[in-house]
């Protein structure tokens, strides 16, 4: 890159804090910070976004999926657009910076932009999604699913308790349920998403600025074992077939393994058993059956087939040990691990240097929009420190300057990108 480099935007660090508090207001009062999606609270938060969108100049709209979205046109028409976002919707009594520390950012950059006479050769879109966490219809990421293609008819007829389908719920929220089929977006050049690392590292390293690699696949993995309920003073040790000792040798394995997988230098690993079942469950009875489930998270699709061969010889030789049949492993969800793209990675290091800000490439170990939109688009996402790592908790904690470093970041790589096609080559 060139040397010499002057930032030429820099966001108003103070108008961002402030505005991120101003929106922590918008929650239920007793159980701060909760801003669930397709709840009046999280409507009325978008109220207050939509509001600032028009105050900045955007152009307010809402795409079949119901993602809010503030635009700026582009001067060369057919350029296609930039686009950057997260998400304003929490978990019950979460924080006041997952997802919707990207929203604010992405809506300073937008501001900072216009207000500076910035204009862009593309097509800026600043996009709260729809959703992004898990809902009482059972799918997360909902607007981002939406708008790359990936939300189906069957998840549109995903049910809440009490009869409500979660198309129904997209219509409520401003969306279009019956455009979103043939709605996905073919125009986007780039997307960026700031997000608070929600781990550890970056603080633990003293390190500014996240620049994210790739979004983790996540594989549920359960596994059953049935053994017989035998009386437990009167069965002796050799004749028991416990379903319970299968279960408890098979977790701690894999908690061996895992560790031995994350030290292999192969990206991202990591692997918990977080629930587990056994059944009768009785002080005096041998367990008859067993039964545990395995979130696996890996950026490396090969390491995950290998630790699914692993866990499966695992719970066969734990079955044998013990006596018991085992059924499984069952695949009960899966998804590929999404890659953050190269150049946009390396576009974003060459802003922090510039920005004197110090960086360091690593894997997100939880799901976020730029997932699906990596799917359609370039996509990269920028991670900021947060306190002790802590996330979806009212402790969730980040720096006023860590988050206007982020932007900054951010803001300087569109305007490099807009001027200079080459970053899209073989995007
Ligand atoms: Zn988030």
């Amino acid at each position: 890159m060139a040397t010499g480099f002057q930032p030429k935007t820099l966001v108003n660090s103070e108008r961002l804090w402030n505005d991120l508090m101003a929106i922590a207001e918008i929650t239920l009062p007793e159980q701060p910070y909760t801003r669930r999606a397709f709840t009046p609270t999280f409507d009325q938060g978008r109220a207050w976004l939509k509001e600032k969108f028009l105050a900045a100049g955007f152009a307010v709209s809402q795409d079949a999926a119901g993602n809010l979205i503030g635009s700026i046109p582009g001067t060369t028409p057919g350029a296609g657009t930039i686009m950057l976002g997260s998400h304003s919707d929490t978990v019950p009594n979460g924080g006041r910076f997952d997802g919707v520390a990207g929203v604010i950012a992405a809506l300073e950059i937008g501001r900072v932009l216009k207000e500076g006479g910035h204009e862009l050769k593309h097509n800026l879109e600043v996009v709260d999604f729809l959703g992004e966490e898990p809902n009482v219809y059972g799918l997360s990421c909902v607007g981002s699913r939406g708008m790359t293609g990936y939300l189906s008819d069957e998840s549109l007829s995903f049910t809440k308790p009490g009869g409500e389908k979660l198309g129904e719920a997209i219509k409520r929220a401003g969306g279009d349920p019956a455009r979103i089929a043939n709605s996905a977006r073919s125009d986007v050049k780039a997307f960026f998403e700031l997000h608070i690392e929600q781990g550890p590292i970056l603080e633990s390293e003293n390190i500014q600025i996240g620049l994210v690699t790739a979004i983790v696949g996540i594989r549920r993995i359960e596994i059953t074992f049935d053994g017989e309920a035998d009386h437990s003073g009167t069965t002796p040790m050799h004749l028991r077939k416990d379903a319970g000792v299968a279960l408890a040798e098979t977790i701690v394995l894999i908690r061996k393994t895992a560790e031995d997988f994350a030290g292999r230098g192969k990206g991202h690993f990591v692997a918990t058993v977080g629930v587990v079942e056994v059944s009768p469950n009785a002080i005096n009875v041998v367990p008859q059956t067993a039964r545990l489930i395995i979130d696996a998270r890996s950026e490396n699709v090969e390491l995950m087939e290998h630790f699914l061969e692993e866990v499966t010889r695992i719970a066969a030789t734990a079955a044998e040990t013990y006596n018991v049949e085992c059924a499984g492993p069952k695949i009960l969800s899966d998804s590929v691990p999404s890659i953050c793209n190269d150049k946009l990675r390396t576009l974003l290091r060459d802003c922090a240097d510039n920005l004197g800000l110090s960086t360091r490439d690593l894997a997100s170990g939880a799901g976020h929009d730029a997932a699906f939109i990596s799917r359609i688009a370039p996509a990269a996402m920028v991670f900021v420190p947060c306190l002790r790592g802590k996330s979806h908790s009212p402790e969730e904690w980040a720096e006023p300057n860590a988050l206007a470093a982020g932007a900054n970041v951010i803001a300087e790589a569109i305007i490099r990108l807009d001027a200079n096609e080459s970053y899209f080559a073989n995007g």
